[in-house]
């Protein structure tokens, strides 16, 4: 990557929460970085303002009509901007010779596909989409080594881990003289609701996350911890550890976005205000430093950081997201799928709160486990997992 260079970012999911802040970052610091293309499902006249900010080359939607939409949007105000669609057209900007950074952001096993082009062209990428790393797994990670990509995590608690990690460690590879990394979580919104009473909870109780502002399939899993489960996959594949080389820690200030134990005794932990501009400049600059925009870290304010230990009783997702990487193969593909049919179940009103963990649950004990050989087999347990889903929720009904 040349230093000095203008970097050109593409963005996929811009009109996200993570793609919001992404563009929020990048329009500090446009010496550093051009934006070139921009990534959106349905939010089309917020896309067509971001087109007229920030000029790129190319904008995708996701549906004909939506780019359609766009272009008539866009005739005045950014007529140079190429406007395409679908999955092909999203993997067509993530692969462009002008982009050398792609911030991985749609949300769910959408984001996989453009996600891989990017990594099969050798991009930098800044993985927030975590979903499409569960998904995959040992695959994913070997097509970065094989294409050369680089891979920066976005997720502030992989993102914590990765700074708190020795220098010039090897993605992938466990370190020497690492003992354990301690993943920390917030708890969610219903840490101290109590358990009964947690089948009532309101699709909007659920998203009003105490510390971040985020996504709504996101916020639900911040508060069934299946985020946390998730991430917990995700850390094993990012760092090389093993199942029993990562601990959840519940605190509920997110101050500290996650730490390493050394065998030495130490533990760095990597602090900070829970805002993921952070993160997103981390990733964008590596390894290098930029302003976020996110003010300094107050401790006198802060004053107290808490620890505690997980309830998997409150939180079962959380133990069917380990179980899930201790059975390997198929599992998480599985679980992913299910939880994010089960999550959008929630939020249409099909299914109650406590029902999300057994839905994944019961799909997991009926989608046969499998070695993951190929991404054929990944596509087909995720459309697998889904239907039993599906059918599981149509069922209770
Ligand atoms: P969001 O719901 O705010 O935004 C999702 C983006 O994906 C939008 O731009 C949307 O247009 C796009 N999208 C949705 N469905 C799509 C589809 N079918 N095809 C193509 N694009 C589609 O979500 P978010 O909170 O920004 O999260 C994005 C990703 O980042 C998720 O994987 C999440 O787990 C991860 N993440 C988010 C945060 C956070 O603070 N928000 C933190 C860590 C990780
Ligand atoms: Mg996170």
């Amino acid at each position: 990557m040349g230093e000095g260079r203008i970097q050109g970012v593409a963005i996929l999911g811009a009109t996200g929460s993570i793609g919001r802040s992404t563009l929020d970052v990048i329009s500090r610091h446009s010496d550093k970085y051009r934006v070139v293309a921009l990534t959106a499902h349905s939010q089309i006249e917020l896309l067509a303002e971001q087109c007229g900010q920030f000029h790129p080359d190319f904008a995708v939607v996701t549906e004909a009509d939506g780019a359609e939409q766009l272009e008539r949007l866009l005739r005045d105000i950014a007529p140079e901007t190429t406007v395409l669609s679908g999955v092909e057209g999203m993997e067509q900007i993530a692969s462009a010779p002008a982009v050398d950074q792609v911030m991985a952001a749609i949300v769910g096993a959408a984001g996989l596909r453009p996600t891989l082009a990017a990594v099969r062209a050798g991009k930098r990428i800044l993985l927030a989409n975590k979903e499409s790393l569960v998904m995959t797994g040992h695959l994913f990670m070997e097509e970065v080594v094989a294409n050369g990509a680089q891979l920066l995590p976005i997720d502030s608690e992989h993102n914590a881990i990765f700074q708190c990690l020795p220098q010039h460690g090897v993605l992938g590879k466990f370190p020497a003289g690492v003992e354990k990394i301690l993943l920390t979580g917030s708890g969610g919104p219903f840490r101290k609701r109590a358990v009964e009473t947690l089948g009532t909870v309101t699709p909007d109780e659920a998203v009003a996350h105490p510390n971040w502002s985020m996504g709504r399939k996101i916020s639900v899993d911040s508060a069934t911890m299946m985020n946390k489960g998730l991430e917990f996959i995700e850390a094993c594949w990012l760092f090389g550890a093993a199942p029993e080389q990562i601990e959840v820690v519940i605190h509920p200030q997110s101050i500290i976005h996650s730490m390493v134990q050394y065998s030495d005794g130490s533990v760095l932990a990597q602090m900070g205000n829970p805002d993921m501009r952070t993160p997103i400049a981390h990733a964008l600059s590596w390894p290098e430093r930029i302003d976020s925009g996110v003010g300094n870290l107050d401790l006198f304010e802060v004053a107290k950081l808490d620890f505690e230990q997980p309830d998997f009783g409150r939180y079962p997702c959380l133990r069917l997201s380990i179980d899930a990487m201790v059975h390997g193969g198929s599992a998480t593909t599985v679980l992913n799928g299910a939880n994010e049919v089960a999550v959008a179940a929630f939020l249409n009103g099909e299914i109650d709160y406590m029902e999300i963990a057994e839905v994944i649950e019961q799909t997991m004990s009926e989608v046969a486990v499998e070695e993951v050989t190929d991404l054929d087999l990944v596509f087909s347990k995720d459309e697998e997992a889904r239907a039993v889903a599906t059918a599981l929720i149509k069922g209770r009904g």
